[in-house]
């Protein structure tokens, strides 16, 4: 049988590319820009600011609140702008994937705004956004016991296989494709996220997840030195 190639003929535990900037939007309180590939993401913080309307404020605790956006530009065919139940979604995990490593109690009545816009698409977005986001959060100076990594893993026919991208999302020989993304506190085994779009064995599962933890190692050091970058500036 012939050896499976991706077809990116990337290695099977091989990233994209990375990259990753601090401080790109200067009237924002913490932001950042992270990137797989050809997959874009800026993260943007605002706050802790109070919170209004004022019956929403919490008297314990600062809100996390994340909006995602994949721009109408971002992909190939235009995009109709606006929210939608897979923005909506990934707003949420995004918040959830974040909020373990946020010490908010210190900010009782307020809201962090964070806002997460995918400037180009080529599949991962949500690991570079959350791996944005986690970066700005820490350039706005909020309170974290370390940073957030994310990457996905996944499957293709019966692979396993380290960020995938589109052309390997939309993977449709034998079994096709999974995608499996997952997020966790940096030297830790604290997962944050852990979704799955197709199938994995349980058996698998184990395999999947140390692949992961050593490309979330590689990511953490892309995201450290840019953090490193801004402190030094
Ligand atoms: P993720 O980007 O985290 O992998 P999805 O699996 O939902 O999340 O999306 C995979 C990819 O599909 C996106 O990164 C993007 O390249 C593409 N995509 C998603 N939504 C759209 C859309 N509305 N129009 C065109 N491409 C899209």
């Amino acid at each position: 049988m012939a050896e499976f190639k991706r077809p990116s003929g990337r290695g099977m535990t091989e990233i994209r590319k990375m990259s990753a900037k601090v401080g790109v939007i200067p009237n924002a309180d913490g932001s950042a820009m992270f990137s797989f590939g050809d997959t874009i993401a800026i993260a943007a913080v605002y706050g802790p600011r109070l919170l209004h309307p004022q019956h929403m404020q919490d008297p314990s605790t600062a809100i996390l609140r994340v909006n995602y956006d994949l721009l109408s530009f971002s992909v190939y065919e235009r995009k109709k702008p606006g929210p939608s139940r897979r923005s909506q979604e990934i707003s949420k995990v995004t918040e959830w994937a974040l909020l373990p490593v946020l010490d908010l109690k210190e900010f009782p009545n307020t809201v962090i705004d964070v806002q997460v816009y995918i400037l180009q698409a080529d599949a991962g977005t949500r690991t570079a956004g959350i791996n944005a986001a986690s970066l700005a959060l820490a350039h706005a100076g909020i309170p974290m016991k370390n940073l957030v990594t994310s990457i996905s893993v996944g499957k293709q026919d019966k692979n396993i296989v380290v960020d995938l991208d589109k052309d390997e999302e939309d993977y449709e020989e034998g079994e096709g494709a999974t995608d499996f993304p997952i997020a966790k506190v940096a030297n830790s085994d604290e997962y944050t996220l852990l979704q799955l779009d197709g199938k994995i064995e349980p058996s698998e599962v184990k395999k999947a997840l140390t692949i992961a933890d050593e490309a979330c190692e590689k990511v953490y050091e892309v995201q450290k030195r840019a953090l490193k970058e801004v402190v030094e500036q």
